[in-house]
C-alpha cells in the first residue's frame, strides 16, 4: 500500500472523550472512528488488525474440529419466544418490527437460532458431539457503552456452540475449548488468567471466564499467590482469619446497651469500644418466591462487620430476589420495628443468611431491632438465630486462598472470552433431540463459547503500548514494515531506492506500507505516524544516510537504529521476513 493513496487517519491530540489508553490509541492511530453510542466504523488500518486476531482464531477453533457457520443477525421472535428469552430479555435486547408487523431483534448471541438449526439436521446421537461457530456481528443495546470498541452495542463476537449426547462429551469439548481459548490468548501474546466464573444459579465450576490483565478492566479477579486458583471476585471464595482478638472465659450473657446515633459499623465499633471484626453486620434484601419472582417478603443477611456483601453470591442463594434488591427504610421499619442502623439477628422474626463469617463468633455485638440501642455479648444460641449458612462475603486481598495454597491476591481484568456449559438449558425450551443408541429421544446437552473479537483489540493495546502509541505484538500489527521516504522531492535516488524496496518486501510476502507522501508531510510527522501505529519493522530512506549508501532501520519496540547498506538491503529484509514469519520457497 502507498500511503499517499490510503487511508492514515491519525490524530496528533488525545481526544477528551476517550478514557482509557487503548480508546485514545484507537482513535489515534485512525482505527476506528465513532459514528454513534457504541457505534463504530473500523477504518482500513483497524480492520487489518481485526481481520488478523479474526484469523488467529478462525485457525484455533477449525484445528479444534469446530465447524464455521453464519447466521443471521436479525432474528425473528417466534424462537426467542419458544426460549422464553423474548419475555425475560431485558432492553438489552433491540426489538423492531418489519412492514409485515412481525416481531424481530437483533442477535445479542445465537443460541436459539443454532439450536433451531440443529434441531432440523441432526438426528442420532452418531452425528454428535457438534460444535460450530461464527465470527459475526452482534448488537446489545448496553445501558452503559464506553471505553469504544471495549464495550459498544454493536461488536464482532466469536461464538460457539456445542451439542452433546451426555455430560461425558460435553465435558471433553469443555476442556477441548478452555485449551483452544488458551492457545488463541497466547499466539495473541496476551497475559491472561482463565478464571472461574460465575454461571447464574446453574452452579458448580461450569463456567470460565479469559481475563486480560490490565488496570482499566472493569472487572476485578482473584488468584492464589502460590496454587492455581483463579476466580472471578463474584464468586470468589477465601479463608477468613478469626476476628483477632478471642474471649476465653466462655459466652456471657447478652445486654441490650443504648447506642444513641450510632448507626454504622464505624460509629458502633467506635461507641462501644469493639473492634468491627466483632460486630454482626445486618442488610435486609427482597425475598424471592419459589419460581425466583420478586416478592414484598423480606431477607436479612449478616455479615461480619470487616467484611463486605457479595452481592452476586447473595442473589444466587434460593429465596433471594435475583437481581438483589435492598429493602427501602419504610418496608424496614414496617416489618423489623427499627430504623437501618439497629438491625441485628435478635429475637427477627425473618429468615436469616448467615455469612460463614458470623457463625463462629462469640460475645459479638448486633443491632437489637429496636432505635438507639445494640446487643453486646450476644450469642448464637441466646436469642440470636440463623436460618441459612452460605458465603455471601466479598473476599479481599490477603484471605487464605481455597486450596489452602498461599494467600489471595486481587487484580483487574478485561473478560475477553467465556466458556459456559448450558446443559439442557435451551435444548429442552427449543425440543432439540436425538435419538440414543436404543432409539429413545433423548435433549441435547450444549455448551457455549464466545470471545469478543473487537474487545481483544482494544485490550491488546491496553497492554502494548508506549508514549508514543501502539507496539503490536508482530503477528497483528496493521503492516509489516513501513518504508519511509524523507525529501524525496531533493533526490531521485530517495524515491529509487524506496521503490526497489517496496518491490522487493512485496515480492518477500510482506504486507508493506510504503510512506511516499509529499513534502507537505513532514519526516517528523511520518515517523510519528509508523510509531502511533506500531508497525512493526521501519526502514527511513533519506538523502543523509544515501550518501553514505545506508537505509536507516528500527524495530518499534526493542530495536536501536541500525544502519544497513542498500546493496546488502534485499537480504536484510528477507531476513526480516523470516522473523515475521512470512518465508517464501
Ligand atoms: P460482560 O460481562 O462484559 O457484559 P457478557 O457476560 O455479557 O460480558 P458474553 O455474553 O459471555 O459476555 O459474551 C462473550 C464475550 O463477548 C465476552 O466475553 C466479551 O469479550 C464480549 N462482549 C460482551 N459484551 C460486549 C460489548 N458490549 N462490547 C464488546 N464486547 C463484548
Ligand atoms: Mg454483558
Amino acid at each position: 500500500m502507498r500511503a499517499s493513496q490510503y487511508l492514515i487517519a491519525t490524530v496528533k491530540e488525545t481526544p477528551s472523550d476517550a478514557e482509557i489508553v487503548s480508546h485514545q490509541l484507537m482513535l489515534r492511530a485512525g482505527l476506528i472512528r465513532k459514528l454513534a453510542s457504541g457505534l463504530y466504523t473500523w477504518l482500513p488500518v483497524g480492520l487489518r488488525v481485526l481481520h488478523k486476531v479474526s484469523q488467529i482464531i478462525r485457525e484455533e477453533m477449525d484445528k479444534s474440529g469446530a465447524m464455521e457457520v453464519s447466521m443471521p443477525v436479525v432474528q425473528h421472535a417466534e424462537l426467542w419466544e419458544e426460549s422464553g428469552r423474548w419475555q425475560t430479555m431485558g432492553p438489552e435486547l433491540l426489538r423492531f418490527t418489519d412492514r409485515h408487523g412481525r416481531d424481530f431483534c437483533l442477535g445479542p448471541t445465537h443460541e436459539e437460532v443454532i439450536t433451531d438449526i440443529v434441531r432440523n439436521e441432526y438426528s442420532s446421537y452418531r452425528q454428535l458431539p457438534a460444535t460450530f461457530y461464527q465470527i459475526q456481528t452482534k448488537f446489545r443495546d448496553e445501558r452503559r457503552p464506553r471505553f469504544g470498541v471495549m464495550r459498544a452495542r454493536e461488536f464482532i463476537m466469536k461464538d460457539a456452540y456445542s451439542f452433546h449426547i451426555n455430560q461425558e462429551s460435553l465435558d471433553k469439548t469443555y476442556q477441548v475449548m478452555h485449551e483452544t481459548y488458551c492457545n488463541i490468548f497466547n499466539r495473541l501474546g496476551l497475559d491472561f488468567r482463565p478464571v472461574i466464573a460465575d454461571s447464574g444459579n446453574i452452579g458448580g465450576s461450569t463456567s470460565h471466564e479469559f481475563h486480560v490483565l490490565a488496570d482499566s478492566g472493569e472487572d476485578e479477579i482473584v488468584f492464589s499467590s502460590e496454587g492455581d486458583y483463579a476466580a472471578n471476585i463474584e464468586l470468589a471464595e477465601g479463608i477468613l482469619s478469626p476476628p483477632a482478638h478471642v474471649d476465653d472465659n466462655g459466652k456471657h450473657s447478652h445486654e441490650i446497651v443504648d447506642t444513641g446515633a450510632a448507626c454504622t459499623i464505624e460509629e458502633v465499633s467506635a461507641f462501644l469500644q469493639t473492634k468491627p471484626e466483632c460486630i454482626v453486620k445486618t442488610l435486609i434484601v427482597h425475598a424471592a418466591d419459589k419460581t425466583g419472582k420478586r416478592t414484598d417478603e423480606l431477607v436479612a443477611l449478616l455479615l461480619r462487620g470487616d467484611q463486605e456483601l457479595n452481592e452476586t453470591k447473595a442473589q444466587n442463594i434460593d429465596g433471594v430476589a435475583s437481581p438483589l434488591e435492598f429493602a427501602d427504610d419504610d418496608a424496614i421499619e414496617s416489618t423489623v420495628g427499627c430504623k437501618v442502623g439497629c438491625l441485628g439477628p435478635y429475637q427477627l422474626a425473618l429468615k436469616v443468611v448467615a455469612d460463614k463469617s458470623v457463625i463462629d463468633l462469640q460475645n459479638f455485638v448486633c443491632g437489637a431491632n429496636q432505635n438507639g440501642k445494640h446487643l453486646i455479648n450476644a450469642n448464637w444460641d441466646d436469642n440470636c438465630k440463623y436460618d441459612v449458612v452460605a458465603d455471601i462475603r466479598k473476599v479481599q486481598e490477603g484471605d487464605g486462598s481455597p486450596d489452602g495454597l498461599g494467600t489471595l491476591q486481587i487484580k483487574r481484568g478485561i473478560e475477553v472470552g467465556h466458556i459456559f456449559q448450558l446443559g439442557k438449558k435451551y435444548s429442552e425450551a427449543l425440543k432439540a433431540n436425538v435419538l440414543d443408541k436404543n432409539g429413545k429421544a433423548v435433549t441435547m446437552l450444549m455448551g457455549c463459547y464466545g470471545i469478543g473479537v473487537t474487545r481483544v483489540v482494544a485490550a491488546c493495546i491496553e497492554q502494548n503500548n508506549d508514549a508514543h502509541g501502539i507496539t503490536w505484538p508482530d503477528n497483528i500489527a496493521p503492516f509489516q514494515l513501513i518504508i519511509v521516504q524523507i525529501d524525496a522531492h531533493k533526490s531521485e535516488q530517495v524515491v529509487d531506492v524506496a521503490e526497489s524496496l517496496y518491490t522487493t518486501a512485496l515480492s518477500l510476502g510482506m504486507e508493506v506500507l510504503l510512506d511516499d507522501r509529499d513534502k507537505k508531510t513532514s519526516p517528523g510527522v511520518k515517523f510519528a505516524d509508523s510509531e502511533l501505529m506500531g508497525i512493526t519493522h521501519r526502514i527511513v530512506v533519506s538523502p543523509r544516510t544515501l550518501a553514505d549508501g545506508n537505509v536507516e532501520y528500527k524495530h518499534r519496540k526493542d530495536g536501536e537504529k541500525q544502519m544497513i547498506n542498500k546493496e546488502s538491503i534485499a537480504e536484510f529484509l528477507s531476513q526480516v521476513a523470516s522473523k515475521a514469519g512470512i518465508i517464501r520457497p
